[in-house]
């Protein structure tokens, strides 16, 4: 199961700062969405051999030391959806009642918590560690999230046993060529399913989901499933057409659970992040009447992490004059720069207008994304590729890339060897990357570049 560790305290301990130091493989992806990310809570990382989705519940409480301003409802669904609690405190000011107000909340969450002591850098651990035990949350755990130390331990003492095996690290610092560190998260061989393609609609409640998926089937299977009352977060719809075999997973069902219960997250990320690593491609529904919204941003980020294959459905499209279609597609050109890998198709579900499309599509994403191919034919590429157009000089020397070989499905990745390779800059690699897209025709998978240096 996913790691999720929510972030949780007083305002001011040191929150978002540890959130962006845990999540710091995302931060080029991240500053790559123009105004989609401002107040992303949610976000992917790595370290010390680990991954984690990281919560940041931060921005939320206020000034004080009132539990009920501390902890809003926002946060409480937060814990809900962690695995794993951590309660930040400030090791400058020690322990305030705000602090043990919170850790008293968290231990009857039944959840493992941490004590993560922050600051550290400015205060002598020993007085800090003095006040930190009277939390009774056992042995505290020192850091400085603003200089990065502890962090390994913490996250081993938190997720503990073997680290999974980590596929280099390299980084690239361009979004379209996905995040290599994301790639090496997911780039185990995945079997193709006997039970067919598994398609995942993902989308924030009402774009269009269940009408989506129900239009597709041709009759309300997924409503019928969808008893009020049923734990099922998620609706798998087996279902064939034209000889292929789909399951069909409407990720809805998250909100009508919602529905029965008003305290339940109305939208939980975790359960989409799980059907998005369960699937072989991502359907993301966005309504074309709101745009890309903050949450619709979240989802991108999280598909793209997990390097799934991805179809873009802007749904109700019918009903829009001329002009409004036109500010939507400039709107989405404008916004979705990053995923302009993705095929997006502009349906109505309603009326069933182009949805017929969208499973060719899920396909063309499918096969790119398992697309095999030999190590001669990525070096002809490259070759072809430096030729007309060298890499830059770095340090008086040219950047020199030597040869490529397949590094893997999910997101399709190139490893390339060269030297210097480190200081490519991100132009240079999306050349590389659309260069291969291109010649190799794929579409709707994101391609990853894995630089490794000798020397
Ligand atoms: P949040 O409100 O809990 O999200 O707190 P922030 O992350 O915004 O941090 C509040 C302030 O504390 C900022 O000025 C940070 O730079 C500072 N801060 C965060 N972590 C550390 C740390 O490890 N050491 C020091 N000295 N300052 C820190
Ligand atoms: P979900 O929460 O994403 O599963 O969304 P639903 O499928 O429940 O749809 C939410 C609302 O949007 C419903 O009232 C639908 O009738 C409406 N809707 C869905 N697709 C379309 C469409 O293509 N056009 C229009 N105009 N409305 C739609």
């Amino acid at each position: 199961m996913q790691a999720t560790l929510a972030l949780v305290g007083r305002p001011n301990v040191g929150k978002s700062t540890l959130f962006n130091r845990l999540t710091r493989s995302r931060d080029a992806l991240v500053a790559n969405l123009p105004g989609l990310t401002r107040d992303r809570k949610y976000g992917l990382g790595r370290l010390g051999g680990r991954d984690y989705l990281v919560v940041d519940t931060g921005g939320l409480g206020e000034e004080t030391d009132a539990i009920d301003a501390l902890m809003g409802e926002q946060t409480r669904a937060a814990m809900r959806e962690a695995t794993h609690l951590l309660l930040l405190i400030d090791g400058r000011t020690g322990v305030t009642a705000g602090d043990e107000a919170l850790a008293a909340e968290l231990r009857v969450m039944g959840k493992p918590v941490y004590l993560v002591v922050n600051k550290v850098d400015t205060t002598t651990p020993d007085a800090a560690l003095a006040e930190a035990y009277r939390l009774g949350l056992g042995e505290p755990l020192l850091i400085s999230a603003t200089r990065g130390s502890g962090l390994e331990r913490l996250i081993e003492r938190v997720i503990p046993g073997p680290a999974s095996e980590a596929w280099t690290d390299a980084e690239t610092d361009d979004p379209s060529v996905a995040d290599a560190s994301a790639a090496s998260r997911g780039n185990m061989p995945r079997p193709r399913s006997k039970e067919g393609t598994r398609i995942a609609f993902v989308g924030r409640p009402n774009v269009g989901k269940s009408t989506l998926v129900n239009r597709l089937i041709g009759e309300n299977r997924v409503v019928v499933f969808d008893r009020p009352g049923t734990t099922r977060d998620t609706i798998d719809v087996p279902f064939e057409r034209d000889g292929r075999r789909y399951v069909l997973v409407d990720t809805a069902g998250i909100r009508r659970r919602a529905r029965v219960n008003e305290m339940v997250e109305k939208f939980s990320i975790v359960k989409a992040l799980e059907a998005i690593n369960a699937a072989d491609v991502v359907v993301l529904v966005l309504d074309a009447r709101a745009g890309v919204t903050e949450q619709d941003a979240h989802l991108i980020g999280l598909a793209l992490d997990a390097g799934a294959p991805l179809v873009v459905a802007v749904n109700k499209w019918d009903g829009l004059t001329a002009d409004e279609r036109a500010d939507v597609r400039r709107g989405l050109d404008l916004r979705l720069t990053f995923l302009d890998f993705a095929e997006r198709h502009f349906i109505s579900a309603l009326h069933g207008t182009g949805v017929g499309h969208l499973l060719a599509a899920a396909h063309r994403a499918d096969d790119s994304a398992h697309r095999e191919v030999s190590t001669a034919a990525l070096n002809r590429l490259l070759e072809g590729l430096v030729a007309a157009h060298q890499p830059p000089l770095s340090r008086g020397r040219r950047i020199k890339l030597r040869y490529a070989h397949l590094g893997g499905h999910r997101p399709f990745t190139i490893v390339i060897h060269g030297n210097q390779t480190e200081r490519l800059p991100g132009e240079y690699k999306r050349y590389l990357a659309n260069g291969y897209r291109k010649a190799l025709k794929l579409v709707g998978t994101p391609v990853a570049l894995e630089f490794k240096t000798g020397d």
